[in-house]
């Protein structure tokens, strides 16, 4: 790779070229994982650049297009499989400075791919009381492009689905890997070739997202006795029509009272809990269902005093990938998985997962509308011991009807999250035609016999029709 002569075709641009920070760059949360961990320590780029435009997007694709130089596109680096990792080395190009909230409409936002999302819904609440209709836990941290190429779903999503649904995004810019890159405006189906694939196919400069009312939502805890009873209740709360949630996260004990360590004075050590986010208006209507149905409210914002809110994080950050984090920061042999617990039976198998690994698994369950239904995904924590029992557990979730997303996979295909198909592929060919776009992570790209036919389930399913 002729880094020196990029350099000099970048001339003017901003460009980091520290070894240390380059590695630093390198690197997203992919060591949740402990095989990632060991696979991809030594993973690290060679020049991050950080354009401040579309324009200059394109001249650093172009630039590099020429030179054979691999691309990896960055937003924050919050990602959990290695997603923004670049295997090949070459550019790490970083969205980060491309921030701008562009313009606000009612029911929409148009922003620059590197906004940071808690930025953008500070802006549409000011603006005219509205916020994104979805989000990571990580609302603080991430970006919307990175939210976009790399995320799937969040705290909304009991409302409005994932990123996989049809009108969750509305339009994105994308520039593509040519020697004259072009930029193509995707909206309708065509989003899909883009939305979780990892930037290998195309860089996002602008996307156009969908807005809902906002709210001053409340945070709240609710204690059970048993994770089932959590879980009971956490898909009854889902269920009202009437009682407007944002999240609605039961976790097993020993997670809470062990790893929320801010939140541990409210709670009892041996308590499953249920982590809720309610708007200001339906609280007097959930306080009544939580009532009726023998939850005990053992942490309210409504009424918890300044004392005890001090330091606290909100109650999205002790949901999604949050509640490993925590879990991590206390105990480094814990890692997890993430399932889908299929509509109708959710419920019956989120309790035959329960019972299954005891004292090694602890349930976490994140409620979601699903394809119109009511339904939960999990994020269960698992107590690591080998790579053999890891695949033994993922293979009994499988077998026992809960599909798996498994997160120590850094490929599109194996982390199991979006289908490659004949036309995700041709989108490739025309959008990435020498494969400089974040190599390594499509295998079908990658290997030209690999079938990519599956009976698997997919989150962000194939694109051809039928
Ligand atoms: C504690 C924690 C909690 C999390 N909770 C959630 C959650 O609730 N829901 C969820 O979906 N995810 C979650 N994640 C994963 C991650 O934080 C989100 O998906 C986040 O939105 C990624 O944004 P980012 O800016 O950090 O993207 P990055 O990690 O920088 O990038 C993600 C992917 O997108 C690509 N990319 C970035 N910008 C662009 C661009 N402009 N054009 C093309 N490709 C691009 C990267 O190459 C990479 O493949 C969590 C992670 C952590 C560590």
């Amino acid at each position: 790779m002729d880094i020196a002569a990029l350099r000099r075709e970048l001339d003017g641009l901003k460009v980091e070229d520290n070894e240390k920070i380059v590695q630093q760059k390198s690197r997203d949360f992919y060591w949740y994982s402990p095989l990632l961990k060991r696979e991809l320590e030594h993973v690290t780029g060679d020049l991050i650049v950080s354009p401040k435009s579309e324009a200059e997007v394109i001249r650093v694709l172009a630039a590099c297009h020429r030179l054979g130089i691999p691309v990896t596109p960055r937003g924050a680096g919050t990602g959990n499989y290695g997603q923004a990792m670049p295997l090949s080395g070459g550019v790490v190009l970083s969205l980060a400075e491309m921030t701008e909230v562009k313009s606000i409409a009612s029911g929409r936002v148009v922003c620059q791919p590197g906004a940071i999302i808690a930025d953008i819904d500070r802006a549409t609440r000011t603006h005219s009381g509205q916020e994104l209709r979805l989000h990571p836990s990580t609302y603080n941290t991430a970006s919307i492009g990175g939210f976009i190429a790399g995320g799937s779903g969040g705290v909304g999503s009991i409302n409005f689905g994932g990123l996989r649904d049809f009108g969750n995004v509305l339009r994105l810019r994308v520039v593509t890997m040519e020697a004259e890159p072009r930029v193509l405006e995707l909206t309708g189906e065509n989003l899909h070739k883009v939305t979780h694939a990892y930037g290998t196919n195309g860089i996002i400069t602008e996307v156009e997202m969908p807005l809902t009312a906002s709210y001053d939502w409340v945070d709240l805890i609710v204690g059970f006795d048993t994770f089932m009873a959590a879980a009971r209740y956490g898909n009854a709360l889902a269920c009202q029509d009437g009682i407007l949630t944002k999240l609605i996260t039961p976790i097993a004990a020993p997670a809470p009272f062990a790893y929320f360590k801010r939140h541990q004075k409210f709670l009892r050590e041996g308590q499953s809990i249920c982590v809720v986010m309610v708007a200001p208006h339906a609280l007097d209507a959930f306080l009544a269902f939580t009532r009726r149905e023998g939850g005990e409210i053992v942490y309210s914002a409504a009424i918890a005093s300044p004392e005890d809110k001090k330091g606290l994080p909100p109650a999205y950050e002790l949901a999604w990938n949050h509640t490993t984090l925590r879990a991590l920061r206390v105990d480094p042999a814990i890692t997890y998985l993430q399932s889908l617990y299929p509509f109708p039976n959710q419920l019956a198998l989120v309790e035959n997962m329960e019972k299954m690994f005891p004292g090694e698994v602890f349930s976490h369950l994140e409620f979601v509308r699903f394809d119109g239904n009511i339904t939960c995904f999990g994020l269960p924590l698992v107590k690591f011991t080998t790579e053999e029992r890891l695949d033994e557990i993922i293979r009994l979730h499988e077998e026992n009807g809960c599909p798996i997303f498994n997160p120590h996979r850094y490929t599109l295909e194996e982390g199991g999250m979006k289908q490659t198909d004949a036309i995700q592929l041709a989108f490739k060919r025309e959008a990435d035609p020498r494969g400089l776009l974040n190599p390594g992570k499509m295998i079908a790209w990658e290997n030209p016999d690999y079938d990519y036919r599956s009976e698997k389930t997919f989150l962000f399913k194939g694109l051809q029709a039928g």
